[in-house]
């Protein structure tokens, strides 16, 4: 980028319309400056260009003057600044006016690279400009507290309740894994949610989103023998808003943990194949100690989140 002044820049004088054009367009590219997004980039020189430019010479080392003249300092530095940025994401922004040539309509609220072409604002009195919030996804933040009890369940614990819960169901914060749970589950399942529901988003593309999945999370055994085959259940309920091509969401998502316990370490599978080699036998072993009684509980417990985010409507 090369920028050259005709005249001094500086709010109290009397400015050139162009300059402020190529101040403003070199500013805006490296984030410093957005313009009212109901004129878009102008030759007007409106305050925010000259504060823009304070804070470019602030972290640039330079005198924070919020002025330049043809070919200073300042002005070479923020041409090659701006002409050294040649990558990064932006989303296109154009004036919402019928004035706006077709193209750059068409390109308002898309995702770009500054290495695309054309840029925004360089073509002839183009007043587009480049924002730089881009989509960073879908994220999940626990809004349930958590009061897991302690001591937690030990095994034993676990085979009592079997026993002499007389078939009563328990909650994961009861035996004291509810965290543990939550925590397995964002990192073995929260990516899948999130995957799942922006899926969801680009099909629906603005409106009120309801979203419900059904899984077993085996890998959850991890966190303690117990949980073996807990599925958890989803059900996500938010709003999706379009601008563009950016699709964004305020959502919960309400996961529901069920799992059964009914049958403390494999007792019944093991017994009969460790007491004899005869299938006959092993069987009456089977029923011998199906009947020391004991009966099967739930396990469950629920939580919930906050889902935020964007995603870009296509790809
Ligand atoms: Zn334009």
């Amino acid at each position: 980028m090369n920028i050259k002044l005709n005249k001094p820049f500086a709010a109290n004088s009397a400015v050139d319309e162009f300059d402020v054009r190529q101040m403003k367009k070199a500013l805006n590219r490296l984030g410093y400056y957005q313009p009212y997004e109901k004129t878009g980039i102008t030759g007007i020189p409106d305050a925010d260009v000259f504060s823009a430019l304070k804070s470019f010479q602030k972290d640039q080392g330079l005198q924070a003057t919020g002025t330049a003249r043809p070919g200073d300092e300042t002005v070479s530095k923020l041409s090659s600044e701006a002409g050294k940025k040649k990558s990064g994401k932006y989303i296109w922004r154009a004036v919402g006016d019928n004035k706006v040539r077709d193209s750059h309509a068409e390109l308002d609220g898309t995702v770009r690279d500054l290495a695309d072409s054309p840029d925004p604002g360089e073509e002839f009195n183009c007043r587009c400009w480049a924002e730089f919030s881009t989509p960073e996804g879908l994220q999940q933040e626990l809004i349930s507290e958590v009061n897991d009890s302690t001591p937690k369940w030990m095994e034993e614990d676990f085979t009592n309740h079997f026993y002499n819960g007389n078939g009563q169901a328990i909650t994961l914060s009861q035996t004291g894994y509810l965290g543990e749970i939550i925590e397995k589950a964002r990192e073995v399942m929260f990516h899948r949610v999130e995957d799942q529901v922006a899926d969801k988003m680009r099909e629906i593309k603005s409106g009120k989103l309801v979203y419900t999945t059904e899984n077993s999370y085996p890998r959850l055994v991890e966190v303690f023998y117990v949980f073996g085959g807990g599925t958890i259940r989803t059900k996500t309920e938010g709003m999706v808003t379009k601008d563009g091509d950016i699709l964004s969401i305020t959502a919960t998502v309400e996961y529901e943990y069920y799992d059964v316990f009914t049958d403390p370490v494999s007792i019944r599978e093991i017994t009969p194949l460790v007491f004899s080699s005869n299938p006959d036998e092993a069987f009456d072993w089977y029923v011998k100690i199906t009947d020391f009684g004991g009966t099967y509980y739930v396990i469950t417990d629920r939580w919930k989140t906050r889902m935020l985010g964007s995603i870009k409507l296509t790809n």
